[in-house]
């Protein structure tokens, strides 16, 4: 297996995104590929239901990858309605479509970029980035307490030791620290961190928290993670 330097990339996890695209193999392995990069990825197969996930859930994706010719509903369609409702979350357009004329009218119907297939699946992460790492203003680093990460070389050290953290554990420490001071609601982190096809048990936070809780408390003080009982969490600089 040909493993790929990934210390490099700028991760941006407890990020959600709406791919649709009826071509099962190029779906699968977009959503795999996301998938470990730590993305949430939920996938329409055609047109119709891509245009209703997007609009029951506008205000959860960060991004959408959509495919141009779909069965039922083009993806232009679901670009202008996604426009329409005033929304501006990034949307890629991945389409055989090559001329000219068809890049500036995709991109005229309110998308932000345009993929031409086949292309490599580092260049749809690259793109990913770029227009994420807009959206979020480019702030890579998040502290609290004694706890630092760097989402730019995908590190999180504790008192200056670095800390393992598995990619779900990552993603959700993450979503704490952007959420720092704020409750975190337990139906929120699921839908952020986990897909729309995740069971609404909750409960799996519990085992992902104490994991946290494990690797990064100090044993003198209460923990960085506090419970918002029946509610969620908040993580506090003072620990
Ligand atoms: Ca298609």
């Amino acid at each position: 297996m040909n493993e790929l330097p990934s210390k490099n990339f700028l991760y941006l996890t407890g990020m959600r995104i709406l791919l649709v695209e009826d071509e099962a193999a190029i779906a699968g392995f977009v959503k795999e590929g996301l998938e470990e990069e730590g993305f949430a990825v939920d996938v329409a197969g055609n047109g119709r239901q891509g245009l209703d996930m997007a609009m029951n859930n506008l205000d959860e994706y960060d991004i959408f990858l959509l495919d141009w010719m779909l069965p039922g509903l083009s993806g232009i369609e679901i670009c202008r309605s996604i426009r329409k409702e005033n929304n501006q979350v990034p949307i890629i357009f991945l389409t055989a479509k090559d001329t000219v004329d068809d890049t500036v009218f995709g991109l005229e119907s309110g998308a932000n970029d345009y993929l031409k297939k086949p292309f490599a699946f580092e260049e749809l992460l690259a793109r990913i980035r770029v227009l994420l790492r807009n959206k979020t203003g480019e702030q890579n680093i998040f502290t609290a307490g004694d706890i630092l990460m760097d989402t730019e070389v995908h590190q999180v050290t504790n008192n200056g030791q670095p800390v393992e953290l598995t990619q779900k554990e990552f993603a959700l420490l993450e979503y704490l620290l952007r959420n720092k001071g704020k409750v975190c609601r337990r139906t929120r982190i699921i839908e952020k961190i986990w897909d729309i096809h995740f069971e609404k048990d909750t409960s799996v936070i519990d085992v992902f928290i104490n994991a946290l809780r494990k690797k990064l408390d100090s044993k003198e003080k209460e923990s960085f993670i506090q419970t918002i009982r029946g509610v969620g969490y908040r993580v506090n600089d003072e620990q």
